[in-house]
């Protein structure tokens, strides 16, 4: 065997070993700098084996909740480890699954009935999507088409990609995609022209109307006002429109409130949910319906069925965390630290509000975005994105930027001290630019 093929070749660093063999997402693997491993996390500050420091400002692609190995997850996690670490999920169930779904249905909009698990953001959508279809199939009343909104984003397997706004991400794939309408996101401003073509868009041949509710996570953190959801819910539900609230990104707290839809009048048919639902410490997803929905699906037909499933579908593990993220997210404690960063969050978008290099300044609870304006359009191949990134990381800061969009969205343990730190090394960015 050569040198080379050696695993744990010492003289060799871990990002070396790693650039050998992994093929990581979202990156261009030629071009792209080597990963920095990181050994340990506590709170909002992520280490590497020298001991540099990194504030995860972006909750590790919007996960974590908490902080990390957070000593009450890290408690349920091992004691459920011990007793039982997976069950299949057809014929057998655990108190784990059971419990989490009591618990969700209580802090849920109250129409929201049943859940069904499954691993990722992308499956919970993959799953209200054939929910939705299978719903009119089954009442013999076929609906062939979905809206969606432009700059959405539901994930990357197929069905997910079909329904977000059509990108250079999933340009490859574009013949293979069902065909979806989409309306303009109604950002201030525009929202009489989205409600106007939604006159036009939702018809009969409708099965459902898919939204990231109030905040359009990856295509840019755009966001929108809930009286326009409503009035869209409501204009959709005039042709029994089935609605699937997106709350991948914006659950959990991200917004101020548990739900995004806490903010609505209106009451989506389904909702998605994964990422913070651990509190970003397994892969877990969840899509929850409401009675009527799954009504359609009970008969002695076994075709009505809702063939989906998957191996790890509701593990005891991931669930069990998932109750133990609830019992951190519910405590006044949390409930306090959301409305404190949300407090912090306002004065410094008041600070950088005039700022020359600042436009678009954005924030709804603990999320806070703005576009770096550097006289380019906002696009996520912005050039500014990878200088912004690097600087911040050369300062022990760990942002994302979205292209030229900037935004902070910190577990909620993170400190006033944490966020003045991050606020400063924005403005030197900023001052740079
Ligand atoms: N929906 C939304 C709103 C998301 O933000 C994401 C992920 N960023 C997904 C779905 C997909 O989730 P996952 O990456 O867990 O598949």
């Amino acid at each position: 065997m050569s040198l080379a093929n050696t695993p744990n070749n010492s003289a060799d660093s871990l990002a070396e070993r790693d650039q050998r063999v992994i093929w990581h997402p979202f990156t261009q693997m030629q071009t792209s700098p080597l990963p920095i491993p990181i050994v340990r996390g506590e709170g909002s500050v992520l280490y590497t084996a020298d001991g540099t420091t990194y504030l995860d400002m972006i909750s590790s692609w919007w996960v974590n909740l908490h902080g990390h190995a957070h000593p009450h997850i890290a408690q349920r996690l091992a004691e459920q480890a011990r007793t039982l670490e997976h069950v299949i999920f057809a014929g057998f169930t655990h108190q784990p699954a059971v419990e989490l779904a009591e618990r969700l249905l209580t802090i849920l909009p109250d129409n929201q009935a049943k859940i069904f698990y499954s691993d990722n953001g992308s499956t919970a959508v993959e799953v209200a999507l054939k929910m939705a279809f299978q719903y009119w199939f089954n009442q013999g009343k076929p609906r062939r088409k979905i809206v969606a909104l432009t700059d959405a984003y539901h994930g990357d397997t197929f069905g997910a990609m079909a329904v977000g706004g059509r990108s250079a991400f999933s340009a490859p794939f574009a013949p293979f995609l069902f065909d979806v309408d989409y309306l303009p996101t109604p950002i201030t401003g525009q929202e009489e022209a989205t409600l106007q073509l939604a006159r036009d868009l939702f018809t009969d041949d409708v099965a459902a109307f898919i939204v990231e509710p109030l905040v359009q996570g990856s295509g840019g953190m755009i966001m929108y006002e809930p009286a326009v959801l409503d009035a869209l819910f409501q204009l959709a539900k005039e042709h029994n429109i089935l609605l699937i609230a997106d709350e991948v990104m914006t659950g959990f707290g991200r917004t101020g409130r548990l739900f995004a839809s806490d903010y609505l009048t209106e009451k989506a048919d389904m909702m998605c949910l994964s990422k913070g639902l651990t509190g970003g410490t397994m892969a877990l997803g969840v899509t929850t319906c409401s009675q009527a929905i799954y009504d359609a699906f009970l008969s002695d037909d076994r075709m009505k069925t809702l063939f989906h499933g998957h191996s790890f579908t509701a593990n005891p593990l991931a669930c069990s965390v998932a109750l133990a993220s609830m019992d951190l997210l519910l405590m006044d404690d949390t409930q306090q630290a959301i409305q404190r960063i949300a407090a912090i969050h306002r004065q410094f978008a008041e600070t950088i509000v005039g700022h020359p290099r600042v436009a678009g300044v954005r924030q709804r609870g603990t999320l806070l975005a703005f576009d770096l304006n550097v006289g380019e359009q906002t696009s996520y191949f912005n050039h500014i994105r990878d200088y912004a990134y690097q600087f911040l990381l050369e300062r022990g800061v760990l942002m994302r930027p979205l292209g030229n969009v900037l935004y902070l969205m910190p577990p909620y343990c993170t400190t006033d001290d944490q966020l003045a730190y991050t606020h400063e090394q924005i403005m030197t960015l900023l001052d740079s630019l």
